[in-house]
């Protein structure tokens, strides 16, 4: 059988981050500039990256980027009056506090005080609550560029038999919802589920987001299907380096699938541009 398809997530998120740098552009000749802030807590150095990365990402498409480093011993106080200034300044379209924040300050209590509908991370109840009714909302990024890579690999997904491991509020839970609002025949898979290789084995698309390096095989895939891998796990490489990996074992699954995401390059590109995206959306809604 012939090798599976690599998806290349990084053409598609260079297509939707020029699709969005056009309509901003259009945005702000009516007057209204599209701005994203992004509030980092301490000195994690993944999310240092993230944050440079995400900044960097949204001037390039004309949008303004307002970027706040607060020390790790800012208190929750602090945290939610800059987020209550954020909800009631203008030129802020889409507010992302970036995770994990200190362990002293209750993420779920932040993430609730954003306004929904600047929310473009998509995890405020509210959000969660209109994606589960089928609602119009600001939608996760990270599965929300699966689905977008998914529909336009597949065209219409209605009838297909989706798995999703990995049942997260950031990833595998609104995953299931986007599929199942596309029709498919969700089944979400965690780390309770009994027979796991069995659950994928019936998979038509299974997506990935568990964390665990390489632990979907080969031999749990169906043959033809189409596999996103959400994971990024860094194990240890040659020579002392590192590398990354994801969640499915690549080299066995490019065998035995139709499609798949390879790590990186695949789902991870298309966060950022949809979170572009998203704030694109909160803008248009808010002008
Ligand atoms: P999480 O730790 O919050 O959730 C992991 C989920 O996987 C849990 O629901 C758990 O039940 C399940 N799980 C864990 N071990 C399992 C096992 N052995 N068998 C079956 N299920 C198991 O993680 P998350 O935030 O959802 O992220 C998942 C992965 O996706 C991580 O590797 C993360 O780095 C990656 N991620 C990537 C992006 C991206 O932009 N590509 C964005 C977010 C997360």
């Amino acid at each position: 059988m012939a090798l599976a398809r690599i998806i290349d997530g990084r053409a598609f998120a260079a297509g939707i981050l020029a699709e969005v740098t056009a309509e901003t552009a259009e945005l702000a000749a009516a007057g209204v500039v599209p701005g994203l802030a992004v509030v980092l807590v301490g000195e994690d150095p993944a999310s240092q990256i993230y944050v440079r990365n995400k900044a960097r990402t949204t001037k390039e498409a004309g949008m303004a980027s307002f970027e706040y480093r607060l020390d790790a011993e800012t208190s929750e106080r602090d945290l939610l009056a800059l987020v209550a200034e954020l909800n009631d300044d203008p030129a802020v379209h889409g507010i992302l506090v970036q995770l994990p924040l200190p362990r002293h300050i209750d993420s779920a209590r932040v993430l609730d005080a954003i306004s929904p509908d600047k929310d473009v991370d998509g995890f405020h109840v509210i959000n969660a609550g209109r994606l589960a009714a089928g609602l119009p909302g600001l939608v996760p990024c990270t599965p929300l560029g699966c689905l977008l890579m998914l529909k336009a690999e597949l065209g219409d997904l209605s009838g297909a038999r989706a798995v999703v491991l990995g049942r997260s509020n950031i990833v595998g839970k609104p995953m299931a919802a986007l599929l199942l609002r596309e029709s498919c025949t969700v089944t979400i898979a965690h780390s309770r589920t009994r027979d796991l290789a069995e659950e994928c084995r019936r998979a038509d698309i299974l997506v990935a987001a568990v964390g665990q390096p390489e632990l979907v095989r080969g031999s749990w895939i169906k043959p033809g299907a189409t596999v996103m891998d959400v994971g990024i796990n860094r194990v240890a490489g040659e020579g002392g380096k590192t590398r990354l990996v994801g969640d499915v074992a690549f080299a066995e699954a490019l065998e035995v699938a139709g499609r798949i995401t390879p790590v990186p390059g695949g789902v991870g590109p298309m966060t950022i541009a949809c979170l572009l995206r998203n704030t694109l959306t909160a803008a248009k809604r808010i002008a």
